[in-house]
């Protein structure tokens, strides 16, 4: 999809934001513990490639993404830092592994099978940077027991040109109060740890709310997400030690103010029906750019005033109640602050009965990303 560059819709990445985030979970960290930030999912909305300069600037010393495609993406725009492919990928894309030298999962005895078929003609001469997965809870992806890791890694050692270069798992529970199952990943994670006849040069284990809320001992190295954007992974739950700075912010302008008469409709479906005489804006943001249709009651910010979304979210653009007249073109702030008031990500995840990472991730590309200092 094309960015709009001529609608005045626009989202506002702070990078100042993004390096300070960083910086704050550095201090924290055990001496020689690196920060690999996670760019998945185009920096969650946010773009990847500004992200990843932002948060280099902050110290992060290598990245993770959840695609081979993000990988590249990282590469063709120069980055050379270590770069960890989260999700699975097919053997067949080996070659192109070692060509961008991304480091992936190795998560399965039947991925392993087929590594070796596919190994067994094609030539690579390049490192293959394998990073052994273990599932000790998530149920996601990972070799499930000791035994099954102990013989992943032989098997590993056997296949031309893979290093065992990692290992890794992923706790379900980290971002909650209750720490019984994270404990029960954790005692896991480390027996097999203690098992291992030598360690990879990378151990790591925490995500942001691993790195926020448990002092960790595993692992040297981090891979901080959400947090780096400026967002609490808990929600409400937990209290962040150091204050996490949002990063996005998502303005645009009110392109028409009228008044209408007591009764006037809005929107499709006409389901909304003036009760007296009322001034009405109109925005350029719909569900096509992820403002979905349930935002219909949310209220955004214009001049530091809560102005009502009324009547049903378009796909390209919804009307507000505004307390009086505004002249057309005047700001309105979707996500962020707005004088004395601020709307977050957070309060249009509880809005909409999600996660604030889901917001993020909705906003789609139809919108241009500004990156400012
Ligand atoms: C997405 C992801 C992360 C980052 O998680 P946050 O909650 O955003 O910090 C870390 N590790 C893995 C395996 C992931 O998929």
């Amino acid at each position: 999809m094309v960015a709009s560059i001529h609608r005045p819709t626009r989202i506002i990445v702070h990078n100042e934001a993004i390096s300070q985030n960083v910086k704050n979970e550095i201090a924290r960290l055990p001496k020689g513990r690196e920060l690999f930030a996670v760019v998945k999912a185009n920096g969650y909305g946010h773009g990847a490639i500004a992200v990843a300069k932002a948060a280099r600037a902050g110290g992060a010393t290598g990245f993770c993404v959840a695609t081979l495609d993000e990988g590249i993406e990282l590469r063709e725009a120069g980055f050379t830092e270590p770069i960890l492919v989260l999700g699975v990928v097919d053997v067949v894309y080996l070659p192109l592994l070692a060509e961008y030298q991304l480091a992936f999962p190795v998560a399965s005895e039947n991925w392993l099978v087929q590594a070796r078929e596919y190994l067994a003609t094609t030539e690579i001469t390049a490192p293959l940077l394998a990073h052994v997965k273990v599932d000790t809870g998530m149920g996601r992806i990972g070799f499930q027991d000791k035994e099954a890791v102990l013989r992943g890694i032989d098997t590993l050692k056997t296949l031309p040109s893979m290093v065992f270069e990692g290992i890794f798992t992923h706790f379900a529970t980290a971002d909650e109060a209750d720490g019984q199952y994270y404990q029960e990943q954790h005692a896991a994670f480390k027996d097999i740890l203690e098992s291992l006849p030598e360690k990879p040069r990378y151990i790591h284990v925490s995500n942001s709310a691993t790195a926020l809320w448990h002092e960790e001992e595993l692992g040297n190295m981090v891979r901080y997400g959400v947090a780096l954007y400026g967002l609490n992974p808990s929600g409400h739950t937990l209290e962040a030690s150091y204050p996490l700075q949002p990063a996005l912010e998502f303005v645009s302008q009110l392109v028409q103010v009228k008044q209408v008469p007591q009764g006037a409709k809005i929107g499709y479906g006409a389901t909304y029906t003036a009760p007296k005489a009322e001034w009405i804006g109109t925005v350029p943001v719909g569900y096509a750019d992820g403002w979905l249709r349930k935002m219909s009651g949310f209220s955004v910010l214009v001049e530091g005033v809560y102005c009502e979304i009324i009547g049903r979210v378009c796909m390209d653009q919804f009307m507000i109640r505004l307390p009086h007249e505004f002249p057309e073109g005047t700001k309105v702030t979707l996500v962020g602050k707005n004088k004395e008031q601020e709307i977050t990500l957070q309060d249009i995840a509880d809005h909409l009965d999600t996660i604030h990472y889901e917001v993020a991730c909705l906003l789609s590309e139809r919108i241009p990303r500004d990156y400012q200092k």
